[in-house]
């Protein structure tokens, strides 16, 4: 019987047998190899790296005698210790799959479909085939046709596709938090100890990590996945969908299920999630605007980033940079001196990666890449930066994330629009611009909010092209209307890559 090979991102029992959740039968033999050469790659966030060595090992324990758990320098190194046919489930970026069917050429390789989402990469061949431009919309409206997941025949449930009406609320006013139960923390234990103990002395050997080394806060077993999703189904999920764009300096959960962790190492199906939500939607514990919201997420975002990583092809990330944008990473952003900056988006955010390397969809998106848009740091440091830093980051969903949605680097294949705003978007849907020592309608002077100016800058760096473009025309109109271009223009040009 060959051996399954499974990478630190299939540690799911889906992974194992057939692609079922119980379709291991317990007879397969594992291997799963700890390289600690991935460590030295790049400056890894340490919550980063106590989360994929901790969920390892934790797989490992729980597979006892099945698993060969081999920690060496690199992959090839860890192959070599165990002859034998291997079959692999096909890994989750182009970098693997290049060294699996090198491997394969050499040795005896099975290489399975790939698996962990709704849809298959046939599927996706399939429904994109002929089409000119790809839409997360129709995409997401094809997989629920074929799922039928939250559908009434081909009609959705309720008529509606789309609850964004009712979602996209600001938080309450004058809310300090959603009051909403503490999620449940996992509880550290002896492996987690032994990934701290080995951290420290990697770190004395010279490896270097970014970030704090505080409590574990995500999911790296099963049962605490499990244990995660019941706990946002029960709590969280009915203010999912209304509050889901929305952000309080003091609630960095609000009320999103903390699952990208667990669902992206490969410990929970996204299936399995969905219709988790579903059935809660079905008995009537969560309103159907909450539980589309989810489904929406899952199946139609995060099938959809990953189908498009394969779509773009290798070079994707590396050779996108429509909008020129060649600006260094500053020591204050690449370093997340949260301390050093003033705006308090910014700092807010800066000092939630720093803390625990995760932040909410919206902060990510409309608070860092919106940041890095407007000032024009260069795509590959972004991507680099957010790979890097964010727990929850492989390669396949940095590509249109990061690369296609917040920084539009791909001449508007992954979104129709720079995903751009000035600060009255932060102010009406956070809680940041209190306190902060600018004004989100000040676009000059003492108090001028450097998003907002940052904002008109960059429309006015890209105005030609924008002028052309059919849903940037109007802020370009914006700009020839304002008064204190040239001011505006001379201040941003002194602030430079100085942290705001
Ligand atoms: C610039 C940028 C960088 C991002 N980096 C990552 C990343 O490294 N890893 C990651 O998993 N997600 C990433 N996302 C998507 C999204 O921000 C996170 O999935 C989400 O914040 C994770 O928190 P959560 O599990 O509480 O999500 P929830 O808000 O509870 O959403 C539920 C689930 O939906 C999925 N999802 C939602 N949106 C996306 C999306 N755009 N792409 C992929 N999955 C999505 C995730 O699996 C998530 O767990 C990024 C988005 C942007 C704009």
């Amino acid at each position: 019987m060959r051996q399954r090979w499974i990478f630190g991102d299939q540690l799911g029992p889906h992974f194992l047998g057939d692609e079922r959740p119980d379709g291991d039968d317990g007879a397969e033999r594992v291997l799963l190899i700890e390289s600690q050469a991935v460590f030295r790659r790049r400056r890894y966030h340490r919550a980063k790296a106590h989360l994929i060595l901790s969920a390892m090992r934790h797989r490992a324990a729980e597979l006892g005698d099945r698993c060969d758990y081999v920690s060496v320098e690199t992959f090839r190194e860890g192959l070599a210790r165990i002859p034998g046919p291997l079959s692999v489930v096909a890994p989750t970026s182009w970098a693997a799959r290049d060294l699996v069917a090198d491997i394969s050429r050499q040795r005896d390789v099975a290489v399975l479909p790939a698996r962990g989402f709704v849809t298959s990469q046939e599927d996706f061949a399939t429904w994109a085939d002929g089409r000119r431009t790809l839409r997360q919309e129709d995409f997401y409206r094809a997989v629920r046709r074929s799922t039928g997941v939250l559908m009434e025949g081909d009609e959705p449930v309720d008529g509606r596709w789309n609850f964004d009406a009712d979602n996209r609320l600001p938080p309450p006013k004058g809310a300090l938090t959603l009051g909403l139960p503490e999620p449940v923390w996992p509880v550290e234990d002896d492996i987690d100890a032994g990934v701290r103990a080995d951290l420290d002395r990697w770190e004395r050997e010279g490896v270097e990590f970014i970030g704090d080394a505080g409590p574990r806060l995500f999911a790296v077993t099963r049962a605490e996945a499990l244990a995660v999703l019941e706990d946002f189904v029960t709590h969280r999920l009915p203010t999912f969908g209304p509050y889901e764009d929305a952000a309080l300096v003091g609630d960095w959960p609000m009320s999103h299920s903390l699952l990208s962790v667990p669902m992206n190492l490969g410990l929970l199906h996204p299936r399995e999630a969905i219709d988790r939500v579903v059935e809660a939607w079905d008995r009537g514990d969560v309103p159907l605007a909450s539980a589309e919201g989810f489904v929406r997420q899952v199946m139609g975002w995060r099938d959809f980033v990953w189908h498009l990583y394969w779509h773009f092809g290798p070079d994707y990330v590396t050779d996108s940079n429509t909008l020129q944008a060649h600006v260094p990473l500053p020591d204050w952003f690449r370093d997340l001196r949260a301390d050093d900056v003033r705006a308090r988006c910014l700092a807010t955010a800066l000092a939630e990666v720093r803390e625990r390397g995760w932040n909410h969809h919206i902060i990510r998106l409309m608070v860092l890449g919106n940041w890095s848009l407007q000032r024009g740091y260069d795509p590959r440091e972004v991507t680099e930066w957010f790979t890097a830093n964010y727990v929850d980051a492989y390669p396949w969903v940095m590509a249109a994330n990061v690369v296609g949605m917040a920084l539009h680097a791909d001449g508007g294949r992954m979104a129709t629009k720079p995903y751009a705003a000035g600060g009255a978007y932060i102010h009406r849907m956070t809680d940041f611009c209190r306190d902060c020592a600018y004004r989100p309608d000040h676009r000059v002077g003492e108090r001028a909010c450097p998003i907002t100016a940052g904002y008109w800058a960059f429309i006015h760096r890209h105005e030609a092209a924008f002028a052309r473009h059919p849903r940037m025309a109007q802020p370009v109109r914006g700009l020839t209307r304002l008064s204190d271009r040239e001011q505006l223009l001379v201040q941003e040009e002194a602030r430079g890559s100085s942290a705001p």
